[in-house]
């Protein structure tokens, strides 16, 4: 039973969850005058982005990256560097220190803004009670951001050491021998491409015959393409039924997806990763009311607002995108429609990135989508080979990709695969949020010479009028 109640004063507004969803949604709320604080069971701030997603794989996708161009991509520069070591303990040592610099920030932010970090795990009683490990605390709303967690796979255990999820991925202390990695989304390739550089040997098993499904199929053949020639070895269309470990290893049972002879393979690793669910757990949301989703995620109307007055939700947890971007932009709207402002998503105009080398960036719709829709459009494209800046770096694979709007030529969909491919997508993203037609870029004067020319001359090929090509 809770033993304290907070004086009747309480809170505007409690926020369960620190991950970006939910902290940028405290402070958000505090910059605009309310009494926030913010519920987090983890020793510290940022949720799965900070801690154990976003920023440790960024962080060892960037030393891995660096030793993987000083051992394939410095000599055609004319520099010969001999006796290069990999010193894995210290690249994990340097990740937790981005990592620790981060989660610092955000405890940071919450003591300037004066958002109460409530330490302890959450658990809602009432539209306007929340009680902390005990302590019950009042408040006016509640916004639940509490996140995902890794989806799990009957036959093949979790143990964070032999057989993990993303969580011990980043955390490994020897280079495996043989990672097999189950799921060709974004976090199989993302940390499968860190480990394969590492000196790994790599095999990805996808059950679909596609890897990361959802991405322009365009864009996905020819990432396949660089991947396998990188030296990442793919299964499609093929299922894991168990992985058994044993001392020599573990022994993994791989189907064809639509059924017949089972085969074995070996690996000293396993990496599941074949996807992320909606954490609600301990919330108490059936008590209270909350309705969920058949896939477990928080039910809310466009506003945020779930079917209980007074509790709302935001990121992974609800439907959409699972992305840090996403939570943010959810959590910033949430907190001004608190303050009765009009703050909203656009949710046609969210990048998705994948940080991988090259990298692979998504917004709007794919052209298999704008097909399926009966959508008529035009597709401009330009390769980097025929891009300056990519040749003087000697980053030309890939491509971008625009579809705008056959009559009005409005914008509707830009895929790139390409160095930097992330960084370019925000081009597009910004002239797609102000409605701009793909003649609207083709206008804008671009550095040279700049990755970002490839942008330009994507534009310029929805007429037919690239100039470099
Ligand atoms: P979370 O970040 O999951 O935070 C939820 C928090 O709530 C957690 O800290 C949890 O401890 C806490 N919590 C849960 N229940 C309770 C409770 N009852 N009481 C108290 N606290 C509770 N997205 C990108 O956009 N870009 C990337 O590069 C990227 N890389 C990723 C890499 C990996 C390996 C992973 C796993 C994910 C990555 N993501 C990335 C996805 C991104 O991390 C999520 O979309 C994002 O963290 C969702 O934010 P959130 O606030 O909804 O939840
Ligand atoms: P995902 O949804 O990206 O990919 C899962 C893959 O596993 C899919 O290709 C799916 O077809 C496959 N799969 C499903 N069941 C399978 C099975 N039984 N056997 C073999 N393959 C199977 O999921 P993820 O890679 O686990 O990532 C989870 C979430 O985290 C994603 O939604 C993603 O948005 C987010 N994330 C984002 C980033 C980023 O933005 N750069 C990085 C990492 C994670």
């Amino acid at each position: 039973m809770p033993d304290a109640l907070t004086p009747p004063s309480g809170f505007d507004l409690i926020v369960i969850g620190s991950g970006p969803g939910g902290y940028v949604c405290a402070i958000r709320a505090a910059q605009l005058g309310m009494k926030v604080a913010c519920v987090e069971k983890r020793a510290t701030l940022g949720g799965t982005c900070l801690n154990v997603g976003c920023i440790p794989s960024k962080a060892l996708l960037q030393s891995s990256e660096n030793i993987h161009a000083l051992q394939h991509g410095f000599a055609d520069h004319g520099i010969m560097v001999e006796g290069i070591k990999l010193d894995l303990a210290r690249m994990q040592a340097r990740k937790a220190e981005v990592v620790g610099a981060n989660v610092k920030g955000i405890e940071f932010l919450f003591k300037k803004n004066k958002v109460t970090w409530l330490k302890g795990s959450g658990k809602i009683l009432s539209p306007g009670q929340v009680e902390v490990d005990g302590t019950v605390y009042e408040t006016k709303n509640i916004v639940i951001a509490t996140g995902s967690e890794s989806t799990p796979l009957p036959g093949v255990d979790v143990d964070e050491s032999k057989i993990v999820t993303s969580t011990g991925a980043l955390e490994l202390d020897a280079v495996p021998g043989h990672l097999v990695v189950i799921g060709g989304g974004v976090i199989g390739l993302e940390l499968g491409s860190v480990w394969h550089r590492l000196g790994a040997e790599v095999t990805v098993v996808e059950f679909l015959d596609r890897l990361i499904p959802g991405t322009d199929n365009e864009v996905t053949k020819a990432f396949e393409r660089v991947l396998t020639k990188q030296g990442l070895k793919f299964r499609l269309s093929t299922k894991v039924t168990k992985a058994a470990v044993g001392n020599d290893g573990i022994t993994l049972t791989l189907e064809p997806a639509k059924g017949g002879p089972a085969e074995e393979i070996k690996a000293d690793i396993v990496l599941l990763s074949i996807g992320r669910r909606a954490f609600t757990e301990g919330l108490g949301l059936a008590d209270v009311g909350v309705a969920v989703d058949g896939r477990g995620r928080v039910e809310t109307d466009g506003h945020f607002a779930t079917n209980v007055p007074g509790i709302y939700a935001i990121g992974d947890v609800i439907a959409g995108p699972m992305l840090a971007h996403k939570a943010e932009d959810e959590g910033v709207a949430l907190a001004e429609r608190l303050a009765g402002q009009a703050g909203h998503v656009n949710y046609d105009v969210i990048p998705g990135v994948i940080y991988t080398w090259p990298e692979v960036a998504t917004l709007g719709q794919t052209e298999e989508q704008l097909k399926a829709a009966g959508v008529a459009y035009n597709v401009g494209k330009f390769p980097f080979t025929a891009n300056g800046r990519a040749r003087a770096m000697g980053d030309t694979d890939g491509f971008v990709k625009i579809l705008a709007d056959k009559t009005t030529d409005r914008l509707l969909g830009a895929h790139i695969l390409g160095p930097d491919a992330g960084t370019l997508i925000a081009e597009l993203a910004t002239a797609m949020e102000f409605g701009a037609s793909a003649e609207d870029v083709a206008r804008i004067c671009h550095a040279h010479p700049t990755l970002s020319e490839a942008v330009k001359e994507a534009a310029l090929a929805v007429d037919g009028r690239a100039l470099h090509v």
